[in-house]
């Protein structure tokens, strides 16, 4: 199964993104993910995306697609495979469409969490993340067991700059802007679906899977 995730950021797409890998086995692959790995190992990449990431704009096609195109292509995503955070342009919807038609293959199913703009801004000012293992929590849906410390690892929690009110704001306009019309370029497709995301994550789950299963 080749699904994708589509959603604004702090939709939920990523934690929705894991439970589907789990179920069927098949890897769960986020663009933003795999450049704050890269930060983390200093690569020239992670430092060119931080640049853009830091700014909640997003990362250029030509540093984004090639890294995907290789991903899905190897052995684990044989059998399928969960984007998340990509493709967030139209362009980048193109290039994959392409890879795949080369390989006599095409996606399976876009998922559009959709959740409204006044949603997002108050869940992700609550957002905090692990300086050391990346785990992400919320203070108020999905607090640490202690105030300000990983569950896992016991490192700091922190605001991502990212997720910092300003920059939220600017990535909402993002979205918008340029990640929206993947809905309309989905639906064309006859893959598109929509579930609403503002509810609890295991009701939003539950109607993911009963998707999936349809
Ligand atoms: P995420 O964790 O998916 O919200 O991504 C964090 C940031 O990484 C985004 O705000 C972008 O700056 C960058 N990014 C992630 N995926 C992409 C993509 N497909 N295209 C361009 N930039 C991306």
């Amino acid at each position: 199964m080749k699904i994708i995730m589509l959603g604004a950021p702090g939709a939920g797409k990523g934690t929705q993104a894991k439970k589907i890998a789990d179920a069927y086995h098949i890897p769960h692959i986020s663009t933003g993910d795999i450049f704050r790995a890269n930060l983390k190992e200093g690569t020239e990449l992670g430092l060119k995306a931080k640049e853009y990431m830091d700014r909640g704009e997003l990362v250029p096609d030509e540093l984004t697609c090639d890294l995907v195109m290789d991903r899905i292509q190897k052995d684990d995503a044989k059998e399928g495979f969960v984007l998340d955070g990509f493709p967030r342009t139209i362009p980048q919807a193109e290039a994959l469409t392409e890879a795949l038609k080369k390989i006599g293959q095409v996606m399976d199913i876009a998922i559009n969490v959709d959740v409204p703009d006044e949603n997002i801004i108050e869940r992700m000012g609550g957002r905090r993340a692990c300086v050391g293992c990346g785990a992400t929590y919320h203070i108020v849906t999905v607090p640490p067991k202690t105030e300000g410390k990983c569950d896992r690892c016991g490192a700091d929690l922190i605001l991502r700059d990212d997720d910092k009110p300003e920059t939220v704001k600017k990535r909402l306009e993002v979205y918008h802007a340029q990640t929206q019309p993947l809905i309309d370029y989905y639906e064309k497709q006859g893959i598109l679906k929509t579930v609403d995301g503002t509810k609890a994550p295991a009701d939003v789950e539950a109607d993911i899977f009963g998707l999936l299963k349809a």
